[in-house]
């Protein structure tokens, strides 16, 4: 089975769900608590009208889910993609909050997406589609209330989009409203590449007590988007040799190396990474069981399932995707002896950096990007560390002892705060 085939059959919630059940049995948490957690708090479904090139109106739906408001608003990224569901979001949603508990940083999480293919649109049909949805969803957002952000094929130019209509509609600039957004209009320095760096910070600490040396590594990347490519570029720079990666085309593989620079300007010119000159074409499943030392999906959900987690050689598996691993990948990658960085602490580097935008914009601020890099280092070590040690102490899987350690911040700001009324 393809993992294009294998992902359209497995349900992220009920992933999602499964993972927090987990975790909620090894706390022995409260049965109140559990049912409250594993459902999100809001769930709102928009079905807009969108006025395209050709003189026609089409209709596009979409979503915002707040998974949980214990610890701070809502935050989360926009995704524009045509497979985009509701119980997708849904469980996005609820990977944001754990994530933003584990790094520490003061949000609850939240999710939004839009059911489109975004390269078929022009410019002026995407402008026209980002600034109706955010018009339709702006009951929800807010600086203070809900703070989206980019993700799977949405950028800083559609975040400049989502800024001005919520502050059209304010009378007023509200920069702190969305993150994520180009330098000048209040986004911050460091926020495009901060999803991969916080990756390779992982990575890094990973290495280190796997007694991996990184120049000697071979690693190998599903997803050449925001966080693949930068990905790509900053091992690389660390001295690994990334020796295949893919996009949503398919892949390309070169033992002996591919230079990252070139692989980004290939794309460019034709779109997609295949074809690329002394490297050979694979498919998207092949990538995953490549001959490497780390491997680091970076592109959708379920990509490693039961069918293929057997086969990945990687010793270390380092998630800057959501959710690319489903419970039973996870058992055998465990069983295997595969370390697993996981995706609410692997991935975090992004949110983080948004949590410092939200900051510099709330107090009309802007930090160097070496003040925001350093920031994030110690943030994300932080957690490697704390996530690692909840694993020893705890004899469980890296993905167990995060969830361990998020859930239990969320229930504590939960219980906390009281059942109102
Ligand atoms: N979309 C990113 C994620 O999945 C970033 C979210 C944010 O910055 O709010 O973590």
């Amino acid at each position: 089975m393809t993992t294009e085939h294998a992902a359209a059959q497995i349900n992220a919630w009920e992933v999602a769900q499964r993972q927090f059940d987990l975790a909620a049995e090894r706390l022995k948490l409260d049965e109140g608590m559990r049912l409250v957690l594993r459902e999100p708090r809001r769930e709102f479904t928009v079905h807009f009208p969108v006025h395209m090139d050709d003189g026609s109106v089409q209709v596009f739906t979409g979503y915002r889910v707040q998974h949980n408001l214990g610890r701070g608003p809502a935050k989360g990224g926009i995704r524009y993609h045509q497979d985009v569901s509701l119980d997708e979001v849904k469980a996005l949603a609820m990977w944001m909050t754990w994530k933003c508990a584990v790094v520490g940083i003061p949000y609850g999480g939240g999710k939004g997406g839009v059911i489109v293919d975004p390269k078929k649109l022009s410019q002026k049909e995407l402008e026209g589609l980002t600034r109706r949805f955010f018009t339709e969803i702006e009951i929800l957002v807010g600086p203070e209330k809900d703070i989206p952000a980019p993700d799977v094929n949405t950028n800083a130019q559609i975040m400049a989009w989502m800024m001005d209509t919520f502050s059209m509609h304010a009378g007023y600039t509200v920069p702190g409203v969305v993150t994520g957004k180009p330098i000048s209009l209040g986004g911050s320095e460091g926020r495009n590449e901060a999803t991969a760096r916080g990756t390779v910070f992982c990575v890094i600490e990973a290495a280190h007590h796997l007694g991996i040396e990184i120049p000697k590594a071979r690693v190998a990347i599903q997803g050449f988007g925001n966080a693949g490519a930068i990905a790509a570029r900053l091992i690389a720079e660390e001295g690994a040799t990334v020796v295949a990666v893919s996009d949503s085309s398919g892949g390309i593989h070169a033992p002996d190396g591919l230079e990252v620079a070139r692989v980004v300007a290939w794309k460019q010119e034709h779109g997609t990474v295949q074809g690329f000159p002394g490297a050979a074409d694979i498919t998207n499943a092949e990538l995953l069981e490549v001959d490497c030392d780390i491997l680091i999906p970076a592109a959708l959900e379920n990509q490693i399932t039961a069918a293929n987690a057997g086969n990945v050689k990687a010793r270390l598996v380092a998630e800057a995707a959501n959710g690319p691993t489903t419970p039973e990948a996870d058992e055998i990658l465990h069983r295997n002896g595969t370390f697993m960085i996981p995706d609410i602490l692997c991935n975090a580097g992004g949110v983080t950096v948004s949590y410092f935008e939200w900051v510099q914009d709330l107090n009309r601020d802007h930090w160097t990007e070496e003040t925001v890099n350093d920031k994030l280092r110690v943030i994300m070590v932080k957690a490697f560390g704390e996530t690692l040690e909840m694993a020893h102490r705890e004899q469980v899987d890296m993905r167990t002892a995060a969830y361990l350690l998020a859930v239990k911040r969320v229930a504590d700001a939960m219980e906390l705060r009281g059942l109102y009324p």
